[in-house]
């Protein structure tokens, strides 16, 4: 077995799993920011760290570092190229499923006020487990737009798709709905997390993200300060490992399976 990723809990996580089953009873409003590693257990490729597929030191076969090919301005200047790894991505994620943890905070719903999930991934899975409040804000890659026209399609799947795509209508490329490199977040996405920020989160988990990005961080911060309950669930270290108020070194979907175990074990009782 992989040994950064255990399926059976250290005694150091199973303290932290009793810790967030603790405060969870307390609580009313939880997030969840969620990254590459929390589909990690559906079989999908991460992005860095564990299990990392397109690592920041490994170029593309065109010697590109795969950001580039990602990019605005790559896709701007060559479609083409940028479609081809598009491709890539979404053959490389087909047929994935939800798996325990996308069920788990899917499940939490119905127990609290509130439950937002902030994720930076494109593969829509916390949608299919049947999480409502899902703020995707990088966009989800089965949404395809036309760059001129109003056009837009939600497709299963790649496969029949042009490289690139041209419109229908009109005959312009067409792009996935996702935030490429060097692309702005979408405004009504960022005034909604704001909004919820707002109102406050009591348990605010990180699950599966490098946490390289500001507004991806933020959250986090501001529960800290406002001396709210932090959690990160990652096998890896990351910035915020040391800051948060439970590490757990798990995979998300063993971490929040615990979590769950414990939650309804004292919920029948109230
Ligand atoms: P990332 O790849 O940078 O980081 C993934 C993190 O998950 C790492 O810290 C890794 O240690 C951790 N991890 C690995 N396996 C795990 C597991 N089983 N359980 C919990 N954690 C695990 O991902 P990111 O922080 O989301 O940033 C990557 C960018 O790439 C995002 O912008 C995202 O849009 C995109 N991306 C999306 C997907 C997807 O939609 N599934 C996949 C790859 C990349
Ligand atoms: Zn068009």
């Amino acid at each position: 077995m992989d040994p950064v990723h255990p399926d059976e809990l250290s005694a150091d996580d199973t303290r932290g799993v009793a810790r967030v089953v603790q405060k969870l009873r307390k609580a009313r409003r939880v997030l969840a920011v969620t990254g590459a590693g929390m589909s990690a257990d559906s079989g999908l490729p991460t992005y860095r760290g564990v299990g990392g597929l397109y690592r920041s030191d490994r170029l593309t076969p065109a010697g590109v570092a795969i950001e580039e090919i990602l990019s605005g301005p790559m896709f701007e200047a060559r479609p083409e190229v940028t479609w081809k790894y598009l491709k890539e991505i979404e053959r490389a994620s087909r047929g994935a499923r939800p798996n325990r943890g996308h069920q788990v905070l899917a499940e939490m719903q119905e127990h609290f006020d509130a439950i937002w999930i902030l994720t930076q991934n494109v593969d829509g899975l916390h949608a299919a487990a049947g999480s409502r409040n899902v703020l995707e804000i990088h966009g989800d890659l089965h949404d395809i737009r036309c760059t001129a026209c109003t056009r837009r399609e939600r497709v299963g799947n790649y496969d029949g798709l042009g490289t690139p795509p041209l419109c229908p209508d009109c005959g312009a490329v067409m792009r996935p709905d996702v935030v490429l490199f060097g692309e702005s977040l979408d405004p009504a996405k960022l005034r909604r997390l704001e909004a919820e920020m707002a109102r406050g989160f009591d348990v605010v988990f990180s699950i599966g993200t490098s946490n390289l990005f500001d507004y991806i961080v933020a959250p986090l911060r501001i529960a800290q300060a406002a001396g709210k309950t932090t959690v990160e669930i990652n096998p890896d270290q990351t910035a915020m490992s040391g800051l948060v108020e439970v590490k757990l070194h798990a995979r998300a979907a063993v971490a929040l399976d615990a979590i769950w175990d414990g939650h309804l074990e004292w919920w029948p009782h109230t």
